[in-house]
């Protein structure tokens, strides 16, 4: 037998007496015809949930939402409205957040390469933080406040503290071998430390690790954590910001951690290590991901005798790039018979002008599977509709929140007029 994971779905999904599929109470059949596929569904109630669990288990204030994993107004409102802070890594994520009226001192500002104009922005809102990555981003920030731009920003110093996340590399953060933060290792960590300590232009009000992505392995953490708070403890700062990279299940036979018990191993490793300071936590993945499911339209099935059979929806690496990007794998289902026994296999594809084109190498499907069937892949929630892309001028996908019953549009289609908006030439 083969049959989808329960644990895959979202936690308010269900199984109508029609077979349908039902998330938050409304049926994908219905979702489907009144706002088209692909469409991506998430359980406003799961993610209500996945917020206050981290809040809970961090502490208020002290849970920020890495909005990179998915963003529109909708989901900065709520993640602000159930406690969490927001962490954003540019400008437009900024700007995303205060439309959505999240308080600017509520944000913190990430990246690596961090604009003037981006720095300007965040100093002029008075974001909570600044995520200070370079020993230029503080010269940048001197020649600001030379301009009087606004009031000395608060910040954190991200540190890498040479730490293997045991994760894809694209996605592994915390080694001596990455473009982020200040080296541990040779020293640049303690110089930074020096120099924020002195200057007038900054207030430094902790330090930050990120030491990646997708992250299972709970002691990776815990190491992570003993590295920063040694490293920390002379300088006696308020905050200590341990970064993201919760993982998540994507397919049959994966456990992770939940956001609790990711957060018992922080504050039993930060207890025994005698950490003084408030510790903060950056979850994305963990927070978004398992909350919805991506539901496409079958359209062409071709066997190929003795190769394989490719199974093509109306999507593909434009609402999803990660089987691309990283080789992630995912688990397929039809919504009319979500847990049927999947005896066919194939490789699930979209609609894109090339090969590489592939959302489950080794797809398994009910055998019924017919051109015109509703097909769905769950986990979703996170880095597929913000990693989207317009390739081959495709629309990108609407996001509907379902929740007892309803179903609220967040964000709509794309039109072909959309795709025209900033193309000026004639
Ligand atoms: C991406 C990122 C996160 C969130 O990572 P997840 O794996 O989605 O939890 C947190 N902090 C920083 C600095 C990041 O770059």
């Amino acid at each position: 037998m083969s049959v989808l994971p329960r644990h895959l779905l979202p936690d308010n999904a269900a199984v109508a007496d029609d077979g349908w599929l039902t998330i938050g109470g409304c049926s994908v059949r219905d979702l489907a015809a009144e706002f088209g596929t692909p469409l991506f569904v998430y359980d406003e109630e799961h993610l209500r949930a996945r917020c206050r669990e981290a809040v809970e288990a961090f502490g208020h204030g002290n849970a920020y939402y890495a909005s990179k994993a998915f963003l529109c107004k909708a989901m900065a409102r709520l993640a602000y409205d159930e406690g969490m802070k927001l962490d954003v890594a540019t400008g437009g994520e900024l700007h995303i957040a205060i439309s959505a009226g999240v308080p600017a001192p509520a944000c913190a500002l990430h990246g690596n390469n961090k604009s003037v104009a981006e720095l300007r922005m965040a100093i002029e809102h008075r974001v909570g933080h600044i995520v200070v990555d370079s020993f230029d981003e503080l010269d940048r920030i001197d020649a600001l406040m030379a301009e009087e731009v606004g009031p000395t920003p608060k910040v954190l110093l991200r540190i890498t503290p040479g730490v293997e996340a045991h994760t894809h590399e694209f996605i592994s953060t915390g080694q001596d071998d990455s473009k982020f933060g200040f080296n541990l290792a040779n020293g640049d960590a303690l110089r930074a430390v020096e120099r924020a300590r002195r200057s007038s232009s900054v207030e430094l009000v902790g330090l930050h690790c990120h030491i990646g992505s997708n992250v299972f392995v709970a002691s990776s953490f815990g190491k992570a954590a003993e590295v920063m708070a040694n490293f920390a403890a002379p300088f006696d700062l308020p905050e200590l910001v341990l970064g993201g990279g919760l993982g998540v299940p994507y397919v049959e036979g994966e456990e992770a951690p939940t956001l609790t018990q990711w957060g018992n191993v922080l504050r039993d490793a930060c207890d025994a290590l005698g950490v003084r300071s408030r510790v903060g936590v950056e979850p994305g993945r963990s927070i978004v991901a398992v909350a919805a499911i991506t539901v496409y339209t079958l359209g062409t099935i071709k066997p190929i005798p003795g190769v394989r059979t490719y199974y093509s929806v109306d999507g593909g690496m434009s609402d999803n790039p990660r089987p691309v990007l990283y080789g992630s794998g995912y688990e397929s289902f039809l919504p009319r018979a979500p847990f049927a026994d999947r005896t066919a296999e194939g490789r699930l594809v979209g609609k894109h002008c090339e090969s590489g084109d592939v959302l489950l190498r080794e797809a398994r499907l009910p055998a019924d599977a017919a051109v015109g069937d509703l097909v769905a892949t769950p986990v979703t929630g996170a880095y597929g509709r913000s990693m989207g892309s317009n390739y081959n001028q495709i629309t990108r996908p609407p996001v509907v929140f379902v929740r007892d019953g309803d179903a609220r549009l967040v964000i709509r289609r794309e039109t072909f007029d959309d795709l025209l908006a900033t193309d000026v030439g004639h």
